[in-house]
């Protein structure tokens, strides 16, 4: 069943779903087996020449639950294909493995998830491909690009200080000089924004963040035309980064409840923002939605929600944030977002923390910065708790 008038919550329910399915079961079966069989040798000869109607033969290759997800995000993301991995990493590493090859450049944008800035410098440059980092802005972007750029990557919005790129005037910019556009959209989710219907390449997830949405699995994911995800997928039977199958039902069921949990994220996510700005002991809120964000016109543009990430800056240092921190008495301290619990953390005391205050600083990380990642808790418990907590500051 599909229709294009559907709307998210039909989508995430009935989504890339066959009627009836397997044992007439209403759920995607779990199938955990490594391999597929064949009856006999004519079969194997007939599925080799792609005329026989059946899933993969080696689980590494596919599986009928990791299929079921990859075809209920594909109808959420309005893509062609999806690709399913072991993490988000696991998507970000293969796809630029796959796409770029030494001599090629690549541009990236800095403020982005520590590990995809790492892998750049520690594994692109020796490959013997050029990488740039530049600020998320489309003008930063066009000054670094050289005839050889192959690829622009970013995040929108940002990790951790949500900054919105302008991703139709991106992908116009780099289409017009053949260069490929990768987006990790994972802050947004296909809820708040669609990067393929303004003309990004591929669209990549962590989906251990919001797609599953219930902290339990880890998994990443990439989305855009037919072509480019089989390349990827090429890529990715050789490097091995596949989701088991559990994970690919963990994911499917949670995205079942996607559109209701995204609603109440963006909604308090809003208020939340809303609440730190007129705070006397929070210095700056970093929040697409409020009108002060630099980027907050193309965020209204290209986004229907801003998410449920909350960056901001306690008045003070590391310790006033610290104190704050331990003072909230809902969200855990923990890495991560997206999920049904509130999670906490100070990024200098988490990604960043083997680095010196002012290496810190170098790449734009201050020490009196919070990470406020909502979950789907009441809004008025969430604000109330965080009123308590910088109360005792
Ligand atoms: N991209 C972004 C924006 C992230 O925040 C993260 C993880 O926090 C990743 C990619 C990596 O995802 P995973 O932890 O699933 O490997």
């Amino acid at each position: 069943m599909s229709d294009e008038r559907e709307g998210p919550s039909t989508r995430a329910v009935h989504g890339g779903e066959p009627r009836p399915k397997g044992d007439f079961s209403i759920t995607p079966p779990l199938v955990l087996s490594s391999t597929f069989t064949f009856a006999k040798t004519a079969d194997l000869v007939e599925y080799m020449e792609g005329r026989a109607a059946r899933g993969e033969e080696y689980g590494r290759y596919g599986n009928p639950t990791r299929q079921a997800a990859e075809a209920k995000l594909a109808a959420l993301e309005g893509a062609e294909a999806a690709c399913l991995f072991a993490s988000g990493m696991a998507a970000v590493t293969t796809t630029l493995l796959a796409m770029l090859r030494s001599e090629t450049h690549v541009v990236f944008t800095d403020d982005c998830y520590r590990k995809t800035r790492q892998f750049a410098e520690a594994v692109l440059k020796k490959l013997g491909v050029a990488c740039d980092l530049v600020p998320p802005r489309v003008e930063a972007i066009e000054a670094a690009l050289r005839p050889n750029t192959r690829l622009v990557f970013t995040e929108s919005p940002t990790n951790p200080y949500l900054s919105v790129v302008d991703l139709e005037r991106l992908a116009a910019l780099a289409r017009a000089r053949r260069i490929k556009t990768v987006v990790d959209s994972t802050f947004a989710t296909p809820f708040n924004q669609r990067p393929l219907e303004l003309g990004i390449d591929l669209v990549v997830h962590s989906a251990t963040k919001y797609l599953g949405g219930h902290n339990d699995l880890l998994a990443g994911a990439i989305l855009g035309g037919r072509d480019l995800v089989a390349g990827v997928r090429e890529f990715q039977g050789m490097l091995g980064g596949i989701p088991d199958p559990t994970s690919s039902y963990l994911l499917a069921r949670g995205l079942k409840t996607f559109a209701l949990r995204l609603a109440r994220q963006n909604e308090s996510g809003q208020r939340i923002a809303e609440f730190l700005a007129r705070h006397p002991k929070v210095e700056r809120v970093h929040y697409p939605g409020l009108p002060g964000h630099p980027d907050h016109e193309v965020a209204r543009r290209q986004m229907t929600g801003f998410g449920g990430v909350v960056s901001f800056e306690i008045r003070g240092g590391l310790a006033e944030g610290t104190r704050f921190v331990d003072a909230l008495r809902i969200p855990q301290i923990a890495p991560s977002l997206g999920g049904v619990e509130s999670l906490v953390e100070q990024p200098a005391l988490m990604s960043f923390y083997e680095l010196a205050p002012e290496d810190r600083a170098k790449i734009g990380i201050k020490d009196n910065l919070v990470r406020f990642a909502v979950g789907v808790e009441d809004t008025d418990d969430l604000v109330r708790d965080l009123e308590q907590a910088l109360h005792k500051l």
